[in-house]
């Protein structure tokens, strides 16, 4: 199911084609968040349009909202929100652990009241595959706990052992047809857990492995960190996906750590505040300074809001909240990242990637404002 290509020599950068019931994904490969069943401001052309192969949903959110039950009578996920092409579930475990107001954890999962209107819901691993398998996504997630940056060791360990258990059960619950689960490996910021942990969700046979537990709130040395204790121990022959990352640069850096697959809201979630992703750092398209600028967003960018609008009008749309311009900004951003990783594509193909990631990192000026909310979205209700 999971081909790999070619890998980069002078990096750990993979090449690597990925079949599912719903198509092809070439990776590296970054998947734009459709948490409650819409990419956000973007409908499923515009996506197509840019690119985009694979789109996540949200176990958690979906089933709370509109429920399995209107799901499953609207024709499964993908013929519910028109999306005919690949689908990642995640298990709902990561909204259990950071949005429900009350919770027990038990042996076999979690029990929580609903964010929305409080009433009582528990998820496990034996929930959270039969809701997986009945949206019908391409790729299933198991069902792990996530703790916070900075939790104490025991709870550090304690999260592993019931991360691991529950992807054992997870690993024993029917599939839908075709479908493909990975195992997510947490561990935090402690080698030897994280090796454990690996070594253990390795044993149990994916076929894929996510990388959680990063983009908690760590400093970016130690989300490396946190990948490069995890990816020894992750078989060449299965896709690895590091979970909620990043901005740009972090991702050219993940992909030459041996990464291949990621998924983050931030293209869409800064884009609502007015700023967009340039190959060389952040914009605020609502300063003062672009009131009479008639550049697109970024020179060279072939999105449909680079083409057609300059920023003066983008601006000009932010600051008189009209729709169309926070959609603008949410196309050009997911173009960006889509277009980075096709990018990233070709460069593996011609051999030329290192120097690619080089040019691409020294030039990229990350922002402090990027990386907050990068954090914030990690406990904002609306998305994973
Ligand atoms: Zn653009």
């Amino acid at each position: 199911m999971f081909e790999l290509l070619k890998t980069d020599p002078r990096s750990k950068a993979r090449l690597g084609r990925f079949t599912t019931p719903h198509g092809i994904i070439e990776t590296p490969v970054f998947m734009p968040v459709g948490t409650q069943g819409s990419v956000k401001a973007l409908d499923p052309r515009e996506l197509l349009e840019m690119g985009t192969q694979i789109i996540l949903g949200n176990t958690y959110h979906l089933s709370i909202r509109p429920g399995l039950d209107i799901i499953q009578a609207g024709g499964g996920l993908h013929q519910f929100i028109h999306w005919p092409h690949p689908i990642l579930t995640d298990s709902g475990g990561f909204q259990v652990f950071s949005l429900a107001k009350i919770r027990k954890i038990l042996a076999h999962g979690v029990e929580f009241r609903s964010h929305v209107d409080g009433s009582l819901l528990s998820l496990g691993p034996k929930e959270t595959m039969a809701i997986q398998r009945a949206l019908g996504s391409d790729i299933a997630m198991t069902f792990d706990e996530c703790p916070p940056h900075n939790c104490s060791p025991w709870e550090a360990r304690a999260a592993v052992e019931r991360t691991i258990r529950w992807a054992q059960e997870c690993r024993e619950q029917p599939r839908a047809s075709g479908q493909q689960v990975f195992g997510i490996v947490q561990g935090g910021s402690n080698p030897a857990l994280r090796e454990e942990c690996a070594k253990a969700i390795v044993a149990l046979g994916f076929d894929g492995y996510a990388i959680g537990g990063v983009s908690v709130g760590e400093p970016e040395p130690e989300m490396f960190a946190a990948v490069e204790m995890t990816e020894p121990f992750l078989p060449a022959d299965r896709p690895r996906y590091a979970m909620g990352l990043g901005t740009p640069a972090q991702m050219v850096e993940l992909v030459a750590r041996g990464v291949d697959m990621f998924d983050c809201v931030l293209p869409t979630r800064v884009a609502r505040n007015g700023t967009a992703f340039t190959t060389k750092g952040t914009i605020s398209i609502k300063a003062g300074y672009n009131k009479a600028d008639w550049r697109p967003i970024e020179e060279g960018c072939v999105c449909y809001a680079c083409r057609n609008f300059s920023r003066a009008y983008l601006r000009h749309l932010l600051n008189v909240r009209e729709i169309l311009g926070l959609r603008m900004l949410s196309v050009h951003n997911s173009h960006m990242y889509l277009q980075l990783m096709s990018d990233i594509r070709a460069h593996l193909t011609a051999g030329t990637f290192s120097e690619f990631r080089e040019r691409f990192v020294a030039g990229y000026v990350p922002s402090q404002k990027v990386l907050s909310a990068r954090l914030l979205s990690r406990t904002a209700e609306e998305e994973r």
